[in-house]
């Protein structure tokens, strides 16, 4: 696989030492909050409960949110022109960016995207839920890219190239499962645009099926769902039937299913 990969429209911009700066002050001072409310007993299980999982479907919402804006002002003859290099064109050679670009990528969009809650908390609701849902968000937006390129992973290439404890988080639907993501690729890219684990579908896919417009399936997309799923459920099978059991072939037997 080609290591020399599309880089980010705005790789620069995201990678800067003061957005990456701010982003730990964020982060840090909203830990120190969080462990003082728990220490001075202000929270209470419950909200840690609720706030985590709220916090898991809002990231996912934003970068579903995130998703859409790069998907419209994309533009698929040219992947320069687009922020992640254009995943619909070279959809394989995304898998392989650079793990900090995509935390990267994470820590600099849940700035923007938690902004307005945590200017409402700090000013106006100061609610402890409402605390542990942005340190959830400022947590895990630096798995969004991650859990997208993991997704594709368990699609398109070997098994060893995935963890199964990854593959046993997927199945759990806590990160983006194939199957969960793959309309998005299959039916013209207006559905499905969660990428940490599609929680958000419910809700954003009444909005985009109504105005996000339908885009074609690029020729990458369309190889990837004939040609490249073949030859895998061939070696699939092979491995399942070859006499030297493979450790990993109970793994490969699974993920049939997971194939287009
Ligand atoms: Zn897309
Ligand atoms: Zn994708």
């Amino acid at each position: 696989m080609d290591a020399t990969l599309p880089a980010f429209r705005h790789q620069k911009f995201v990678t800067h030492p003061a957005i990456q700066l701010t982003y730990a002050i964020l982060l840090s001072k909203q830990f120190i909050k969080c462990f003082q409310l728990i220490k001075q007993k202000k929270m209470s299980a419950a909200d840690i409960i609720v706030g985590i999982t709220s916090g898991i479907f809002i990231t996912d919402l934003c970068s579903g949110i995130f998703h859409i804006i790069t998907d419209i002002t994309s533009d698929d003859k040219d992947k320069e022109k687009s922020i992640a290099g254009n995943h619909h064109v070279d959809t394989l050679n995304y898998n392989d960016m650079k793990l900090s670009d995509m935390i990267f990528a994470g820590t600099a969009t849940s700035i923007v995207n938690l902004a307005p809650l945590q200017l409402l908390n700090d000013t106006k609701i100061k609610s402890t839920k409402l605390d542990v849902i942005i340190l959830t968000g400022y947590l895990l937006s630096t798995a969004v890219m991650w859990s997208h390129t993991q997704s594709h992973k368990r699609n398109h290439f070997d098994a060893d190239d995935i963890h199964p404890f990854v593959a046993w988080l997927q199945d759990k639907h806590l990160l983006l499962h194939p199957s969960e993501h793959r309309p998005h690729h299959s039916n013209n890219h207006n559905s499905d645009f969660g990428l940490l684990n599609n929680w958000s579908a419910p809700l954003l896919n009444v909005f985009s099926r109504k105005f996000v417009k339908a885009m074609p399936l690029t020729k990458e997309e369309e190889w990837l769902r004939t040609k490249y799923c073949t030859d895998r459920k061939d070696k699939m099978k092979q491995t399942s039937s070859s006499s030297q059991k493979s450790p990993s072939s109970s793994f490969w037997k699974k993920m049939t299913s997971a194939c287009c």
